[in-house]
C-alpha cells in the first residue's frame, strides 16, 4: 500500500480555505460548504474525517454565514486583509508538525503560486501528504507542486448540487472554533467571537501590531547534511553529471571522478551501488572519455538545445526503472539553481521516497527547489580522492566492482555504443550529422537561443569556458570544506 493509498483510508483530511479569494457564492447556504468538500473527497475515495478552517477578515462576514459554517464544524479564523495567506501557511506548517503522513491536505486560495508553492514543494519532498488545490480566479500554474487535483472552487461547491445532506454524515463533528489571528485569541462561541472582534482590546491590537503579510518560508533554514537512513544506506544511487557546468578540471585524472563521488557518499553512510552518466554538449578529449569509461561512467552526447532536457529524461527513465527507496545526485549549476530546470525532478521527489544530492561549481545564490540530503562544491568533491590517496588505492577496488566499462550514447539519435570506436563512428555518420543539423537548425529559429548557440560554438572552438577563475571566487562553504590545488601541465 503506497503512502497515498494509506492516506485515502480513513486518514485525516485538513482544509485551509481563504474565504476572500474563494467566497461563498451569493445565495449559497454556508452550511453546504462542508458537505460539498466532504463529498468531493469521498468521490475520490478519501474517507477520513475532514477538518476545515475558513480564513478572512471576519468583521466583514455576515453573521448568518458565520453561524452556518460553525454549525457544521467549520473553524473560523479572523485575519487582517493581506495577511490571510501567511497565516494559513503558518497554520498548515504547524499542523504538519503534529500530523505526520499519511494524511491529506487541501488549500483553497488564489495565492498559492509563488513563495507558497515554492516552500510547500520543498515541504512535500520531505514529508509527502496527499495534496489538493482549489482556486477561484487564479490557478497555481508554476507546476512546482505535485497535486491530485487543482479544481475551481465554484465547481467544488456545484458538485454538491444534487441535494446532498446539509449536515455532515461522517459521525465526526469537531467543536466549533473561532480564532482571532491578530490577538492569538480563541473561543468556542460565536457570540463571544463577535464580541471580541468589536472589542477595544482587539481594535488596539490591530492598531499596534503590523499585519503579518509576508509568507514565512520555513524550509530556507533547513540544514543539508542528513546521514543515511537504514532504508537508503544500501539503496542504489544514480548520478547525473552535467559536464558543461561542472567539467573535469585541467590536469585532473578523470579516473578519480567515480571514487571521489563514491567516497563522499560513503562518508555519509551511503554504500549502495553508484551509476554515473556524464552529459556533454561539446567535444570531450579522448583520454577523458577513455578514463571515464574504464571506471564504468556512462557518457552521453547532447547538443546545447536539448542538453538539460536529455538529463531530465534520463532522470525520469531511471526513476521509473528504480522504485524508491533510492537516491539521485545531480551535478549541475544550472539544474541546482534554476527553478524551471528542477521542477520536474522536484515533483518526482514529492511523489516517492528518493534522496537527492547536489553538486555545483558555484554555490547557487538562492536555496534550490530540490530538498537535498547533502550538497557539495564540485571541486571539493573531486578533492576527496586527492586528500585520501591511500584510501583511493584501496578504493580502486571500486574499479574492479565495476565489471563492465561505461557505455557511450548519443542522446540525439538514441544510439548506444559499447566502444569509443563505435561511438566515434556513429558521431561521424551521415545519420547523426543529419540529426544534429536538424536539431540545431530548428533551435536556432528561436532568436533568444541564437546567442546561446554562438557562445557554445565559441566554446567548442577554444575549449572549455574559463572556469578556474569562477571556482576560486566561489565561497568555500561546501559540505566537505577541503581545498584542492590542481596540478597544471
Ligand atoms: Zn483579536
Ligand atoms: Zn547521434
Amino acid at each position: 500500500m503506497s503512502g497515498y493509498d494509506a492516506a485515502k483510508a480513513g486518514k485525516i483530511i485538513s482544509v485551509w480555505w481563504d474565504m476572500k479569494d474563494c467566497p461563498i457564492p451569493e445565495g449559497y447556504d454556508a452550511r453546504r460548504v462542508r458537505p460539498s468538500i466532504e463529498r468531493a473527497f469521498k468521490d475520490r475515495g478519501y474517507t477520513g474525517p475532514v477538518s476545515i478552517t475558513a480564513y478572512a477578515d471576519q468583521t466583514q462576514t455576515p453573521c448568518h454565514v458565520l453561524r452556518g459554517l460553525s454549525s457544521t464544524g467549520v473553524a473560523v479564523a479572523h485575519t487582517r486583509p493581506g495577511s490571510t495567506c501567511s497565516h494559513m501557511y503558518r497554520d498548515m506548517v504547524e499542523w504538519r508538525g503534529q500530523n505526520p503522513p499519511p494524511a491529506t491536505i487541501m488549500i483553497i486560495s488564489d495565492q498559492v503560486e509563488g513563495d507558497f508553492s515554492w516552500d510547500l514543494a520543498r515541504l512535500q519532498q520531505r514529508a509527502r501528504y496527499g495534496l489538493f488545490l482549489a482556486y477561484s480566479m487564479k490557478q497555481c500554474n508554476d507546476y512546482l507542486l505535485l497535486c491530485f487535483a487543482n479544481c475551481r472552487w465554484e465547481q467544488l461547491l456545484e458538485e454538491e448540487e444534487g441535494g446532498a445532506p446539509l449536515v455532515a454524515d461522517l459521525g465526526f463533528s469537531p467543536a466549533p472554533m473561532f480564532y482571532c489571528k491578530s490577538c492569538n485569541f480563541d473561543c468556542q462561541s460565536l457570540n463571544m467571537f463577535r464580541k471580541h472582534l468589536s472589542s477595544y482590546k482587539h481594535g488596539q491590537q490591530e492598531a499596534i501590531k503590523p499585519p503579518n503579510t509576508k509568507l514565512l518560508s520555513v524550509t530556507k533554514s533547513w540544514a543539508r547534511n542528513y546521514p543515511a537512513t537504514p532504508e537508503h544506506a544500501t539503496a542504489k544511487i544514480h548520478v547525473l553529471w552535467d559536464m558543461k557546468g561542472c567539467p573535469i578540471p585541467e590536469g585532473y585524472d578523470a579516473r578519480r571522478v567515480r571514487p571521489s563521488i563514491e567516497m563522499a557518499f560513503k562518508e555519509l553512510g551511503y554504500s549502495g551501488s553508484v551509476s554515473i552518466t556524464a552529459f556533454a554538449d561539446q567535444k570531450i578529449p579522448v583520454h577523458h572519455l577513455l578514463a571515464l569509461s574504464s571506471t564504468g561512467v556512462d557518457f552521453a552526447h547532447t547538443v546545447t538545445w536539448v542538453h538539460y532536457s536529455c538529463m531530465i529524461s534520463e532522470f525520469v527513465r531511471w526513476i521509473n526503472d528504480n522504485p524508491a527507496p533510492a537516491s539521485i545526485m545531480i551535478i549541475s549549476d544550472e539544474v541546482a539553481s534554476s527553478k524551471s530546470r528542477s521542477k520536474l525532478i522536484g515533483r518526482r521527489l514529492q511523489e516517492s521516497n528518493y534522496k537527492c544530492f547536489l553538486a555545483y561549481s558555484v554555490r547557487p545564490s538562492e536555496t534550490p527547489l530540490l530538498v537535498t540530503s547533502a550538497e557539495w562544491l564540485w571541486d571539493s568533491l573531486l578533492a576527496v580522492s586527492e586528500t585520501r590517496r591511500h584510501i583511493l588505492q584501496k578504493c580502486s577496488e571500486s574499479e574492479r566492482v565495476v565489471a563492465s566499462s561505461g557505455m557511450f550514447s548519443c542522446k540525439l539519435c538514441y544510439c548506444d555504443c559499447k566502444s569509443l570506436d563505435a561511438f566515434n563512428k556513429h558521431l561521424s555518420s551521415e545519420e547523426h550529422t543529419k540529426e544534429e543539423h536538424r536539431i540545431n537548425t530548428h533551435s536556432q529559429s528561436f532568436p533568444t537561443r541564437h546567442r546561446q548557440f554562438k557562445i557554445s560554438k565559441y566554446h567548442d572552438e577554444v575549449g572549455y569556458p574559463p572556469k578556474t577563475k569562477r571556482m576560486k571566487k566561489a565561497p568555500r562553504k561546501g559540505f566537505l570544506p577541503r581545498t584542492l590545488r590542481f596540478t597544471r601541465r
